[in-house]
């Protein structure tokens, strides 16, 4: 049976990769509590409903009434 070579990344077992993928959303968690300390504010509406949107490398923050998009990354 051939292995999927984008699958099969020797080095990296299947717990390193979930105990790698829990150390990003902890990440994500600990910089949205740094960001908004009293909770997700849109800069645009003021509306705190919020949508969590996965990318490749970072999470997005989507406004839920405006829909403005805010990364939770540090603007540079
Ligand atoms: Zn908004």
């Amino acid at each position: 049976m051939a292995m999927n070579p984008i699958q099969f990344q020797p080095g990296l077992s299947m717990p390193e990769f979930f105990e790698h993928y829990g150390i990003e959303t902890q990440c994500a968690v600990a910089l949205e509590q740094t960001r908004w300390p009293n909770g997700f504010r849109c800069p645009r509406c003021e509306g705190t409903a919020y949508s969590r949107v996965r990318r490749r490398h970072h999470t997005l923050f989507q406004c839920r009434a405006c829909r403005h998009h805010r990364t939770i990354a540090p603007q540079r």
